[in-house]
């Protein structure tokens, strides 16, 4: 099976996990630090604060943020589930706003559309989370036009986007947002087996992400009420979480990120390629005039007849295609069912899912891999009935 996403690990990575677990840390040492002034060198200069996944990374960029019961936090249905599940989990209430059919990325006339009527009806959002859906940068600016309209904060769910940029910089330097995440699971740009980062411009909101993510305890004095006992001292402030990313998963983030313009080359290759050899087929590719503007996390393609998606996914699958399908709009998950959205709340998202097949790409993949790929969605395309 041709996998839809594949890690890259090489000697060096071996070297650096090897080096921590024969080093005196292996949680709490300097390898993530180390990691962090990787990430916010990479994000001119913005701080990191390194965690265990994205999802903990969502978590403590939305309470940082505020967010609580009573607050509203708006996001697309394109997303994984994680993005919505972290507003829940602060207690917040959660909508979706609807996407563009050619991009998969929240639709700012849908924002501009559904904040008017919001503001009438008492009911703007306190948060609104752009998701760079495979890596195509949302329009930051304009969405950001509309929180200083609003004011709403914004964070940006850049799971697929480490390497992105748009004209203002590389996504994650939150140009035009309060907070951006990462997530640095092994299908994503660069790996640390689990693990993500939230990235912000803010020191406010770094310094109290950073104290949620391990139990809001601080062996700062300055930031103590009253003076320490003594050199042992520390004092738990807030409620926080045991979010830590080890030593072990930093020192393989931090050989994996030296090594980030190469994947971000051979993805762009690969879907430069796609897009050359799918031309002729039914499908809609993505748009590829922003090439180098997308870290490329998926290639997805939505068929132009979407009755015969499920045939065809079928078709690959049993061909040893490992496609995938990127994402069943959250608001249609029992869970939030029972929240009480039901089909139709966003209906070019529902378009875009019954439609999409997502394609191997990953850095490792071949050119004859990527034959196999295309020769098997052409056979597939050209049997099924329609
Ligand atoms: C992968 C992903 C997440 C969650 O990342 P984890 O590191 O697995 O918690 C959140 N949002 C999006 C868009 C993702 O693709």
């Amino acid at each position: 099976m041709i996998p839809y996403g594949r890690q890259s690990i090489d000697q060096a990575d071996l070297d650096a996990v090897r080096a921590v677990l024969e080093s005196d840390f292996l949680t709490q040492g300097p390898a993530v630090p180390s990691f962090e002034h990787a990430l916010s060198a990479l994000c001119q200069g913005a701080h990191a604060v390194a965690v265990n996944s994205a999802t903990s990374a969502l978590h403590i960029a939305y309470l940082g943020l505020g967010v609580s019961p009573g607050k509203r936090v708006w996001t697309s249905p394109i997303t994984f589930v994680a993005t919505a599940n972290a507003a829940l989990m602060c207690g917040a209430t959660v909508d979706f706003v609807d996407v563009d059919f050619a991009t998969g990325n929240l639709s700012v006339e849908a924002l501009t559309q559904k904040l008017s009527q919001a503001e009438v009806n008492g009911t703007l959002p306190d948060v609104v989370v752009p998701v760079h859906f495979a890596g195509v940068p949302c329009d930051m600016a304009r969405i950001h036009q509309l929180a200083l309209r609003y004011g709403f904060k914004i964070v940006e769910d850049a799971s697929h986007a480490i390497g992105s940029s748009d004209t203002r910089g590389p996504t994650g330097a939150c140009c035009f947002s309060d907070a951006t995440v990462f997530s640095f699971h092994p299908v994503k740009i660069i790996t640390t087996g689990e693990g993500g980062a939230v990235l912000s411009r803010d020191r406010g909101l770094t310094e109290r992400m950073a104290s949620l993510r391990s139990h809001g305890i601080t062996r700062d004095a300055n930031l103590m009420r009253g003076e320490p006992d003594g050199a042992w001292y520390y004092q738990q402030l807030e409620l926080g979480y045991n979010y830590r990313m080890t030593d072990i998963q930093a020192a393989l983030g931090l050989s994996q990120i030296k090594k980030i313009d190469t994947f971000l080359t051979q993805r762009r290759f690969l879907v430069e390629r796609y897009h050359r050899l799918l031309k002729q087929l039914p499908v809609q590719c993505p748009a590829i005039e922003g090439l180098n503007q997308s870290a490329w996390h998926l290639y997805t393609v939505q068929l132009h007849d979407a009755s015969i998606r499920g045939k065809t996914f079928e078709a690959l699958r049993l061909a040893g295609i490992g496609v995938n399908v990127h994402y069943i709009p959250v608001y249609l998950q029992p869970y939030y069912q029972d929240l009480g959205f039901r089909p139709g709340h966003c209906p070019v998202a529902e378009r875009f899912y019954q439609a999409s097949i997502t394609l191997p790409l990953f850095p490792a993949m071949t050119e004859s891999m990527q034959d196999r790929v295309v020769a098997a969605l052409k056979a597939s395309l050209d049997t099924v009935p329609a």
